[in-house]
C-alpha cells in the first residue's frame, strides 16, 4: 500500500478552544511596562489601544479559551488546513526521515495571519470598536486584517512601509479590495511621521516606524480608533494555536508523533501557533519533541539578541516587554523575508528559549531560497520567503537523519505561499540575492539605547 499524502480534518473537527500557554509556562510571566514611566502598565493604558476581551486574553491564566462561534464560522472558509506528508521531498533527499508540513498558505490571503485577524476583528466588534489602525510591511498582515475587518464591518486604516507600498503594489491592492485605507509610511498624518519627513522627505520607512504611526493614530483618536498588532503579543499567539491543535489530530491520523517540530520566527506567532500545543505535550505529558524556531542570520533576535526589557517599536510609544531583542533602534538588513525583520520577539517564545524548552537556529538567506526551490520542485508549492527558513531547517534535519541513519518524524509549519514574492525568487535565480553578515556593530550600537529599567 502506498503511503498517504494528505491528512484532512472534517470541519466538525475544527478546534473549539485556543490553547493558552500562560497556564503551563515554566517561568513566571514578566510585567509589561509603560513606555514613559517604565512601571507596570495598568489595563487603562492598554485599553486605549486594545478592547478589553483581548487585554483579558493577554493576561489570562486559563489553559483553554473558547473560540466564539462567529470566529469558527469564518475559520471554516479555509480551516482545518491540510497536513501533508512530503513524500516527494523525502525521496528527493533520499532520507529515512518522515517529513510533514502544515499548510497555512491555504487561507484566502495566503498565510496564517487571518487566524488572529478574524479573532481580533470579532472581539473589537463585540466591544463596540468602529475603526482599527495597524501597520504592515510587505502587506501580509494588512491584507489579513483588511479581509477580517470587512467581514465584521469595521473600518481599517493601514500604515504600510513606504518602500513596500511602491515596490510591492499587489498586496496593497488586495487591502483596498477589502475596503481598507492604505497610507505609505512615514506619513504627514501623525506627529511622528511629520517629524521624520522633516528630517528626510525620502525616508523609506520601516516596520518600527509604521507601528509607531499606527499606535499614535489610535492613541490620539479620542477613543474612536483602536490598534491591532499581527504578532508578538500573547493574544495573537493564542489565536494561532488552532494550527498546532489541528496538527496534533492530523498526526494521530497519520499514526505518528513528531520528534522535531519547526517554525520560522519573526515576531513568533506562526511558530508559537504551530509549536505551543507540542510544547504543552512536552511540559505536561512527558513527550520529548525537539522544538526549533528558525530565524534569519541577519536579524537573529533569538540566537544573538539579549533577553532583556525593550520597547516594542522605534519611537518608544509601544509598551516595554522582556524579550530577546537586537535593540529597538536596530534597522535589519533588507532581506526578502520582510515578515522576519523585527528587532524583538514574542515574550512567551523568548521565555521558553531562555528556559531551554525551545531551540533557536539562524539561517542565511541564500540557503533558505535554495531550500524553498528544492521544496517547490518536489511538492509543487512555492513557499513564502519567511516560510523558507522553516523549510531550510526541516531539510537540514532530514539530511542529518540520512547521515546518521536515523528515522525521525519531522513536522514544520508552511506559514504561507510565495505567490507575491516572485521578485525575490527572480533575484535568487538571477544570482542577485546575497547573504548579509550579522551586523554586529549596528546591534552593539542599538544596545546602548535599551530602556534603563529599575531592577
Ligand atoms: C508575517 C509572516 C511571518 C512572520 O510572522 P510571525 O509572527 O513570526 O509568524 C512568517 N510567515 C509568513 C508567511 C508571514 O506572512
Amino acid at each position: 500500500m502506498s503511503a498517504q499524502h494528505k491528512f484532512l480534518l472534517d470541519e466538525s473537527k475544527l478546534p473549539k478552544a485556543w490553547y493558552n500557554i500562560n497556564a503551563d509556562l515554566p517561568v513566571p510571566p514578566q510585567p509589561v511596562l509603560h513606555p514613559q514611566t517604565l512601571q507596570p502598565v495598568t489595563p487603562d493604558f492598554l485599553s486605549v489601544l486594545f478592547p478589553m476581551p483581548l487585554i483579558m486574553q493577554e493576561i489570562s491564566p486559563e489553559r483553554w479559551i473558547e473560540i466564539p462561534e462567529p470566529v469558527r464560522e469564518v475559520y471554516k472558509l479555509w480551516r482545518p488546513t491540510p497536513l501533508f506528508r512530503a513524500l516527494r521531498l523525502e525521496q528527493a533527499l533520499d532520507t529515512p526521515a518522515h517529513i510533514y508540513y502544515k499548510y497555512e498558505g491555504a487561507s484566502p490571503v495566503g498565510s496564517h495571519k487571518p487566524n488572529t485577524a478574524v479573532a481580533q476583528a470579532f472581539f473589537n466588534k463585540e466591544a463596540g470598536t468602529k475603526a482599527l489602525t495597524t501597520e504592515t510591511g510587505a502587506g501580509q498582515w494588512g491584507s489579513a486584517l483588511a479581509m477580517a475587518c470587512n467581514m465584521f464591518g469595521i473600518s481599517l486604516e493601514i500604515f504600510m512601509v513606504k518602500v513596500s507600498y511602491h515596490q510591492k503594489p499587489y498586496r496593497r491592492i488586495i487591502m483596498q479590495n477589502f475596503g481598507a485605507e492604505v497610507h505609505a509610511s512615514p506619513t504627514e498624518l501623525t506627529h511622528y511621521g511629520r517629524s521624520l519627513l522633516e528630517q528626510d522627505p525620502d525616508n523609506p520607512g520601516s516596520l518600527g516606524i509604521a507601528i509607531s504611526e499606527a499606535v499614535e493614530a489610535a492613541a490620539t483618536s479620542g477613543g474612536a480608533k483602536k490598534y491591532s498588532l499581527g504578532s508578538v503579543l500573547n493574544h495573537v499567539l493564542l489565536h494561532q494555536t488552532v494550527i498546532g491543535l489541528e496538527t496534533l489530530e492530523q498526526m494521530a491520523m497519520a499514526g505518528e508523533y513528531p520528534d522535531i517540530v519547526i517554525g520560522c520566527a519573526g515576531g513568533g506567532s506562526n511558530f508559537a501557533g504551530f509549536a505551543f500545543p507540542f510544547v504543552h505535550q512536552n511540559l505536561t505529558n512527558g513527550t520529548k519533541t525537539r522544538i526549533i524556531a528558525a530565524e534569519p542570520a541577519s536579524c537573529p533576535s533569538l540566537t544573538k539578541g539579549k533577553y532583556t526589557f525593550d520597547y516594542g517599536d522605534t519611537a518608544q510609544m509601544a509598551p516595554v516587554v522582556k524579550m530577546h531583542t537586537l535593540g529597538h533602534t536596530f534597522m535589519p538588513p533588507g532581506i526578502h523575508a520582510g515578515g522576519l525583520r523585527y528587532h524583538g520577539m514574542s515574550p512567551q517564545v523568548s521565555a521558553l528559549v531562555d528556559h531551554g524548552d525551545v531551540e533557536a537556529r539562524a539561517v542565511h538567506q541564500l540557503a533558505t531560497f535554495e531550500a524553498g526551490v528544492q521544496f517547490a520542485r518536489a511538492e509543487g508549492i512555492i513557499p513564502a520567503p519567511e516560510s523558507n527558513h522553516a523549510v531550510r531547517v526541516a531539510i537540514d534535519e532530514a539530511l542529518a537523519c540520512k547521515r546518521d541513519g536515523t528515522k525521525k518524524v519531522i513536522a514544520f509549519n508552511l506559514s504561507g505561499h510565495g505567490h507575491f514574492d516572485m521578485t525575490s525568487y527572480d533575484a535568487y535565480h538571477q544570482g542577485r540575492l546575497e547573504d548579509y553578515e550579522y551586523p554586529a556593530a549596528m546591534v552593539e550600537e542599538a544596545m546602548t539605547h535599551l530602556p534603563q529599567v529599575p531592577a
